[in-house]
């Protein structure tokens, strides 16, 4: 009988696939990149259609949900194509939900052309609402664009939730009215611990590091947060905000592990299929796609899930002074 779930050695159903399109992006946050960075010669990327070939084949394994990041996804030339395909998989009731993670730069551009691909949720990553700290922390972007962008996806009808990672003493003072602007603007909200991922040159993630616990009480003495029934299946813990009447996650996976209830893999540009963020193991679907064809490929997805590891083992003594993982983030997406 054909498989048509993914199922690992843990017993989970594997049906969230995230796909980092590139490695490259516009902006240089100080958490997530050094600023002189070397990308992969544009031959190592797979193509848009090997990756449509990837998504295709998780699609006929079960695959419920694909995630597009990066780097940033929305500067990948010709994009639209790869989000048209997976759209038209929606609108044919084989995937429930394509999603995009984007830094928002490129949102005035492409929000109309997501929705109209089906796209209907999108994460956009902003840690500011102040012009020359956001700046500072993505070295080359502009907060005013990407405010533009956020209106034109709002305007667009994309349910919208924003990711800010929680930066000590850059913008910890800011959160609590970073929350209630989410929540006038009808945005859900999850705040983020730095995680030890990739060499950021001379920034130290020591220094950057602030636990989410800290931030949710700091949090919780001003708002009133009621534990949401909502799951992600990811490291995020989800609350209703009295105040706002809007979602705030808090993702922690330094201080906890949420691993065992993971639901996901994430594959690199390159075709590199992780099956934990926080571990090295991966399998090699560039290669079983290019030696193999589709069923080639099906075979070394179904191979890797079962060494679909229980967990990660990041730990903030051994993690945060070095890299407990030396892609980055943008490499393995986030
Ligand atoms: N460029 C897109 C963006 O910024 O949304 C997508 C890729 S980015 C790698 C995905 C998410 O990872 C962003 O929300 C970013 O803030 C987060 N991120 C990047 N490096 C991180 C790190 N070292 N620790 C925690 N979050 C990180
Ligand atoms: Fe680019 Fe996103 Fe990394 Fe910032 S977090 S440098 S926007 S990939």
């Amino acid at each position: 009988m054909q498989q048509n779930q993914l199922i690992d050695p843990f017993g989970r159903l594997v049906d969230y696939v995230r796909i980092s399109v590139t490695d490259r992006c516009d902006f240089r946050c100080v958490y997530c990149m050094a600023e002189q960075m070397t990308f992969l010669p544009k031959k190592e990327l797979l193509t848009l259609e090997e990756i449509a070939d990837v998504c295709d084949s998780f699609i006929e394994l079960g695959t419920k949900k694909i995630r597009l990041t990066g780097g940033e996804p929305l500067v990948r030339r010709n994009i639209m194509h790869l989000i048209n395909h997976l759209g038209a998989q929606v609108k044919n009731q084989n995937l429930e939900e394509v999603t995009i993670t984007t830094n928002g730069s490129q949102l005035p551009k492409y929000a109309v052309p997501l929705f109209d691909a089906g796209v209907r949720r999108i994460n956009v990553s902003i840690d500011t609402l102040q012009p020359e700290k956001f700046t500072q922390i993505t070295r080359w972007g502009k907060l005013d664009v990407v405010l533009e962008g956020l209106v034109a996806a709002k305007k667009a009808g994309l349910k919208i939730k924003l990711n800010t990672v929680a930066l000590k003493g850059v913008n910890d003072n800011e959160l609590s009215s970073m929350l209630i602007w989410a929540g006038e603007q009808g945005f859900d909200m999850t705040i983020i611990e730095v995680m030890p991922m990739g060499d950021i040159g001379s920034e130290n993630r020591l220094d950057q590091y602030m636990s989410v616990s800290e931030v949710q009480n700091k949090l919780s003495q001003s708002f009133s947060l009621h534990e949401s029934e909502h799951k992600s299946s990811g490291p995020a813990r989800y609350f209703n905000v009295g105040e706002t009447g809007q979602r705030l996650g808090f993702i922690t996976p330094l201080t906890h592990n949420f691993c065992e209830s993971c639901n996901r893999v994430r594959m690199t540009c390159t075709g590199q299929l992780y099956l934990c963020l926080g571990q090295d193991d991966n399998a090699n679907l560039a290669l079983a796609l290019r030696s193999g064809g589709k069923e080639g490929l099906k075979t070394a997805i179904i191979e890797a899930i079962s060494r679909k590891p229980l967990g990660h083992d990041f730990a903030i003594e051994r993690g945060l002074s070095n890299q407990a993982v030396s892609r980055h983030m943008s490499v393995t997406g986030g």
